[in-house]
């Protein structure tokens, strides 16, 4: 029998502190129904009654199999319950259960609180009972619990303690200032569950030293049952435990796979980085790449020794199997990379080619070149399989840009506010029509972005689903002279991801490149006919 461990996120309310990120009523609904089908225990939904879009959340109606959670403060020190504005909204909302936030460290009560160690323990217990006597499960976050149980273990303990005798279904231990060590969580959360049973005690970390996710399975190996966390680590300052990675770390590493169970199958883990790609793009981010199980490199290899070892055994260099979290293996090709590696690739995007075929010598040259001049194709995953099938003949011509002009222009606009303005006219050839097309936009890229794709004829049907989601640029010292690099990141309707790169000492050109191969490469994938 394995013992379960409980999932809680906390995206919608500690999530949403980080710096610049800013849910909508929409956005959070939506992202609450990602994280129940997703398989998560509880779904805490923000502070009802003390902000205007969670008070709304928790009114609208929902189905969710996931306890949808509120979160608000204990009774305030001095007051009656019936006298606290708070800890009404919060018994009123239509939640599952509600978690209140308690002081646990002396120095707080006396300092922040200005009340006595006594009157804190009172309002923990008050309001736990008053919640408990409305229907609702209840957890009582104890804050700053790390630095208070150092400061008085007897104190920090005493909270916990309040919480679970008054009925607390969990005592969550937080390190809200996110600086304790993981053999110091370790060490702590094995004291407390000598006083509270582990099954009723849950960790919750910021990662302010990098170790909310250690920190988290610290509390576990110590007997926590319940993990707090968000997606993508999303947090106030260095953010929370990134539950991205500690779930699959819970799901394929044996230590914790052979003792316990979680409410995520092994079919839901697949979806994993759907789900954190997914979040990045409703916060209009782009994916962190390096982002452990989930990012595009987490399991791309470049030197060639090793990738030949890699096809012939994954086990060898992977620590788990990159499907298993929905991810895969990427074999990157570049000026590194031997003859192995390219073959491996190529048959990876389905294209047969013999050993000694000549061409192969042809692509790998024409690889090493175009990277000696600033093109980057193990982050372009798409502009190298262009280049790869147009080595071998493979892409069709399906239209010839025949001329573009971009025009950036300054002037002071009809209320006499200086305005740039940047405007692209293109002249297109598909078949036997010539297509123009002008397009205003936010900048000179952007204006011929949407001018190149307003009308490409009888092929606009199959890039209408087609959307830059980034844009980065840089400045390389190539050879003698500087040169810009555009690298553009691409999605389409299926939730497909791809990037594309140019290279010129002009950045339009650089990105017309780079645009250019997105379009011609969804063509391609779509099977448009030539
Ligand atoms: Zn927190």
């Amino acid at each position: 029998m394995k013992e379960r461990l409980y999932l809680f996120d906390t995206t919608l309310r500690d999530g949403a502190q980080t710096n610049g990120v800013d849910f909508t009523l929409a956005d959070k609904v939506a992202i609450a129904q990602m994280l129940d089908a997703f398989g998560l225990d509880y779904i805490e939904g923000g502070y009802p009654g003390a902000n205007p879009t969670d008070t709304q959340l928790f009114s609208e109606p929902r189905k969710l199999d996931a306890r949808f959670t509120a979160f608000g403060m204990t009774r305030r020190p001095g007051r009656s319950l019936s006298n606290d504005p708070g800890i009404a909204a919060l018994l009123e909302a239509e939640a599952d259960a509600i978690c209140f936030v308690a002081k646990a460290w002396d120095y707080h009560v006396r300092v922040a609180l200005e009340t006595t160690p006594e009157e804190n323990l009172a309002s923990i217990r008050d309001s736990v009972r008053a919640a408990k006597a409305r229907g609702r499960e209840v957890l009582v976050d104890c804050e700053h619990f790390f630095d208070g149980y150092k400061a008085s273990a007897d104190y920090a303990l005493a909270c916990a303690r309040a919480a679970y005798e008054e009925g607390a279904r969990w005592v969550v231990l937080c390190d809200t200032n996110g600086g304790t060590l993981p053999h110091e969580v370790e060490a702590i959360v094995g004291e407390v569950a000598k006083k509270i049973p582990g099954d009723h005690i849950g960790i919750h970390a910021h990662n302010d030293t990098e170790q909310a996710v250690a920190n988290s399975l610290a509390a576990v190996r110590a007997g926590a049952r319940q993990i707090q966390g968000t997606i993508n680590g999303l947090g106030e300052r260095c953010g929370n435990a990134n539950l991205v990675s500690i779930i699959p770390t819970l799901k394929l590493k044996p230590e914790f796979a052979e003792k316990f169970e979680i409410g995520i199958s092994d079919a839901k883990l697949k979806n994993l980085a759907h789900l954190s790609h997914t979040l990045d793009e409703m916060l209009n981010r782009a994916p962190d790449r390096h982002a452990p199980y989930v990012g595009i490199s987490a399991f791309a290899t470049k030197a060639g020794i090793h990738a030949s070892a890699i096809v012939k055994e994954p086990a060898t260099y992977e620590h788990v199997d990159p499907e298993t979290v929905g991810n895969r293996r990427r074999l990157l090709v570049s000026d590194q990379s031997g003859r192995s590696n390219l073959l491996a690739e190529l048959e990876r995007i389905g294209i047969a080619v013999e050993k000694e075929d000549p061409r192969l010598v042809r692509l790998l040259d024409e690889v090493k070149e175009r990277e000696a001049l600033g093109y980057a194709y193990e982050a372009a995953d798409a502009s190298f399989e262009l280049l790869a099938r147009r080595t071998l003949g493979a892409v069709p011509d399906y239209f010839n840009v025949e001329r573009f002009d971009v025009n950036v222009e300054q002037r002071y606009n009809a209320v006499g506010k200086r305005v740039t303005v940047s405007m692209a006219v293109v002249k297109v050839k598909v078949g036997n029509e010539t297509l123009i097309s002008a397009a205003e936009g936010d900048g000179p890229v952007h204006a011929l972005d949407l001018a190149l794709r307003k009308d490409l004829g009888k092929y606009q049907q199959y890039i209408e689903g087609l959307d830059l989601t980034d844009y980065r640029v840089r400045i390389l010292n190539a050879g003698t002279e500087a040169v810009t690099r555009v690298l553009i990141e691409s999605q389409d309707e299926t939730g497909e991801r791809w990037t594309t790169v140019g290279v010129s000492s002009n950045i339009i050109d650089a990105s017309f490149q780079a645009l250019m191969d997105s379009i011609v490469y969804k063509l391609v994938r779509s099977g448009a006919p030539a």
